[in-house]
């Protein structure tokens, strides 16, 4: 029998999410006391109160996971048994799908059957993966001469500090989390303040599936604050951090004036995706670009925000691209057939509009969209927009806009193209379009990006890796190469 459809409406009037912190296994106040309150982009609402932690905080959250750290509570556990917590902290994520994708949606403004289908199953699936992965890898045995053994082992980093961004809140956390946790380390996590809710749910999810307290701290708050205080904290061995370039570059200045610590950046993109006149699918090409561009309303690291188009096939493309529209106009988002959802804030709607204004001033023409969009409903929304006549230099080609505007540019032959695609300071993906398959691998070849597709842009995995070339960061987040990011190498040698 199918289950009737959920009101999600009448779900949301019910959420009253806890934003306290989460340190050593309880809910607390900021030890200051102090709170932001927190309103959702969907419509306006207040969602509540969220603890504004500071340096006091990092600290309690710090000495948390240090203890834990030192008494092996976790990284003692045989890793069957670490293996088994995981596990079930990540059964426990899929049976909380609809709360954990409604705070989602609420707190950040994506569509609630993206929640449920994409951020909901990728959180539980990353966790998943790494309990399966803790116990495949091996460490190694150097060639030695007979009298000696060199033992290379892998062993936890430590404490690890995690802050992330906004536009995939649980995702991004279980990149860090997972790998980290499974390794052996303890963690503070800082969600960005834009959208604290379910990172906190989470980590009360890790500890009510086995993990002991400790092991998994919370604490939301500011950048400036809470941020800063975590990556400057001298005892934090590594900062796995997600967000733009900007910030990205804070992170080693703060390892330089503070400990050293590892600092391992996720940062931001300008992805291109080339089409060349040998594409035999146009259509499904700009239906792809489309799609992977407006997912998420375009706030993706890695959406395709510069096509660059043959100057022969351009003007048909920009038509197909056109007509993809209609399917990505803004809706409500807590209605479960939206493609489309909520900017994430009044600031970033802002930052959005504001490129577009630079698109146009700087001779760009836009051939739809360019405006806020649902101007009633109370919550931030801006119409998917197309510019054409896009050159290289201009700041809507150069600087990430991180919303739903894309831009077209001609190129005239191949060694252009790559010229372009490598010509910001991103290298984070790209995609090339071409049925000549010596044209696809050359040019995938010359991209200095950390992933290309060829002819299609949509497919992912926690199988592999995720990361730029470039200022779009360094070490990568998923797959077994993560685990590079949470473990030092040690080598012991023994007489025998
Ligand atoms: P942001 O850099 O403003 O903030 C990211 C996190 O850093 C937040 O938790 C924020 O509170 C914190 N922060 C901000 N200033 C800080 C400071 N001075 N000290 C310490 N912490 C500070 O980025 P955002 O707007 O939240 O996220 C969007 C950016 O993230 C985009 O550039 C996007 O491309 C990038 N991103 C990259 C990836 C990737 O895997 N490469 C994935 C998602 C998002």
């Amino acid at each position: 029998m199918n289950r009737p459809a959920i009101d999600w409406h009448a779900r949301a009037a019910e959420v009253r999410p806890d934003g306290r912190c989460f340190i050593d296994g309880q809910r607390r106040d900021a030890v200051a006391g102090e709170t932001t309150e927190k309103h959702s982009p969907v419509d306006g609402r207040r969602l509540g109160a969220v603890a504004r932690g500071r340096e006091a905080d990092i600290d309690a959250a710090v000495r948390s996971a240090r203890a834990a750290f030192e008494d092996r509570r976790w990284a003692s556990q045989p890793p069957a048994a670490r293996k088994k917590v995981l596990q079930r902290f990540a059964e426990a994520v899929l049976a909380a799908r609809e709360e954990l994708a409604l705070l989602e949606t609420l707190d950040m403004g994506k569509p609630i059957g993206h929640a449920l289908t994409v951020d909901v199953p990728a959180t539980a699936r990353c966790i998943a993966w790494y309990a399966e992965a803790l116990d495949k890898r091996y460490d190694e045995i150097a060639p030695t001469p007979e009298t000696a053994l060199a033992l290379i082992t892998r062993e936890p980093v430590g404490v690890v500090g995690a802050i992330v961004p906004w536009n995939y809140p649980m995702i991004m956390a279980a990149w860090k989390i997972a790998p980290a946790l499974a390794t052996g380390n303890s963690l503070v996590l800082k969600p960005s303040e834009k959208s604290p809710f379910t990172a906190l749910r989470l980590a009360e999810l890790a500890v009510e599936a086995g993990l002991p307290p400790g092991v998994f701290n919370v604490v939301p708050g500011h950048g400036g604050e809470a941020g800063e205080a975590l990556a400057l904290h001298m005892d934090v061995d590594a900062i796995g951090f997600t967000g733009s370039t900007r910030t990205g570059r804070r992170m080693l200045e703060y390892a330089g004036r503070s400990n050293l610590k590892r600092v391992f950046n996720e940062l931001g993109g300008k992805s291109a995706f080339i089409v060349f006149p040998d594409c035999a699918d146009l259509a499904r090409a700009a239906a792809t670009a489309a799609g992977s561009m407006f997912f998420n309303q375009g706030e993706s690291c890695n959406a395709p925000s510069r096509l660059l188009v043959h100057e022969d096939i351009a003007e048909r493309f920009t038509e197909l691209l056109a007509a993809q529209l209609p399917r990505y106009q803004p809706g409500d988002p807590l209605q479960p057939g939206t493609a489309m959802g909520a900017i994430v804030d009044d600031i970033q709607l802002r930052t959005v509009l504001g490129y577009i204004e630079a698109g146009q001033s700087e001779g760009a023409q836009l051939v739809a969209g360019g405006r806020q969009a649902r101007p009633d409903s109370g919550g931030h929304y801006v119409e998917p927009t197309i510019f054409v006549g896009v050159n290289h230099g201009m700041r809507i080609a150069q600087e990430e806009i991180f919303g739903p505007v894309v831009g077209v540019l001609r190129f005239r032959d191949e060694a252009e193209a790559v010229r372009i695609a490598n010509g910001t300071p991103y290298g984070l993906q790209a995609s090339v379009w071409s049925d000549h398959l010596s044209r696809a691998h050359r040019v995938a070849r010359a991209l200095r990006a950390g992933t290309v597709h060829v002819n299609q842009y949509d497919e992912d995995d926690i199988t592999v890796p995720f990361g730029g070339f470039k200022q779009s960061g360094n070490g990568r987040d998923k797959s077994l190469h993560a685990f590079d990011k949470y473990t030092e190498l040690k080598t012991t040698w023994l007489r025998i």
